[in-house]
C-alpha cells in the first residue's frame, strides 16, 4: 500500500494550540500514516510589520511538532509562484512522490467553501479529503462531488487563533496558554508580535 500523507496548510502566525489538536486528530483517525504541515507565505499585501518572517514561522512549527515524527514541515511554497494555490502545491508535490497517496486536511468550515478554491475539481482529482468536524459548521449543502471524496475527523476544536494571538500579545496581555512553551519562549526571547 502506498504511504499515506496529509497535507495541512497555513500561515501559522504564529502556530498555536488550536493547530496542534488539529494535526493530532488528523493523525489519531490513523487514515494517513504521516502529516506535513505546508508553510505558506504570506502575500505581500498582507505582511506588514507586526507579524513574524518566513524562517520565523518556520521556526516556531518545528519547535510546536518537534517531539512528533510523525509531522514534518515542508517549505515548498516558499518557492512555488505565488500566490500559493493548493492545486499548484498538490502538482508539484505528486511530481515529486509519485508513490504517495495526499489527504488534504481541512476543517470543516473549509469544506463549506470548497467549491470557491481554484480548480477545485482538480483537486479532488488528485487527493482525498480529510475534514476535521466543527459542531457549528453544517455541511448540508457541499455537492455530492466533493462529498464522495469526503472523509470525516472526529475533532473538538480549541478556541484560539493566531489574529488573537497577535492581538493579545500588542496589547500586552498573557498568551502562555495559547501556545507550547518552547513557541512561548521563542515569541518572546525574539520580541515578536509586539
Ligand atoms: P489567522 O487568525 O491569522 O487567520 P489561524 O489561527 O486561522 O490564523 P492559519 O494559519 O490560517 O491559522 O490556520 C491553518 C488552518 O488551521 C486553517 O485551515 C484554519 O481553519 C485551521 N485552524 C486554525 N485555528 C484553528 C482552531 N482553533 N481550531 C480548528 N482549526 C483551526
Amino acid at each position: 500500500m502506498s504511504k499515506r500523507i496529509g497535507l495541512f496548510g497555513g500561515t501559522f502566525d504564529p502556530v498555536h494550540y488550536g493547530h496542534v489538536a488539529l494535526v493530532n486528530s488528523f493523525l489519531e483517525s490513523h487514515k494517513i500514516d504521516e502529516l506535513w504541515v505546508l508553510l505558506t507565505p504570506v502575500p505581500p499585501h498582507k505582511q506588514d510589520k507586526e507579524h513574524a518572517s518566513f524562517d520565523d514561522r518556520k521556526h516556531m512549527l518545528n519547535l510546536a511538532f518537534k517531539n512528533d515524527n510523525r509531522v514534518s514541515i515542508n517549505t515548498v511554497e516558499r518557492d512555488l509562484p505565488k500566490p500559493s494555490y493548493t492545486i499548484r502545491t498538490l502538482r508539484h508535490l505528486l511530481k515529486e512522490h509519485q508513490s504517495v497517496k495526499f489527504y488534504l486536511c481541512i476543517g470543516e468550515d473549509s469544506l463549506a467553501n470548497f467549491d470557491k478554491w481554484k480548480d477545485h475539481r482538480d483537486i479532488l482529482d488528485m487527493c482525498e479529503l480529510l475534514v476535521a468536524e466543527r459542531p457549528d459548521v453544517s455541511h448540508e449543502h457541499v455537492d455530492k462531488e466533493i462529498m464522495n471524496k469526503v472523509h470525516f475527523v472526529e475533532h473538538k476544536p480549541v478556541e484560539v487563533s493566531s489574529t488573537s494571538i497577535r492581538s493579545l500579545i500588542s496589547d500586552g496581555k498573557s498568551v502562555k496558554h495559547l501556545l507550547t512553551p518552547e513557541v512561548y519562549k521563542y515569541i518572546m526571547a525574539n520580541n515578536l508580535y509586539q
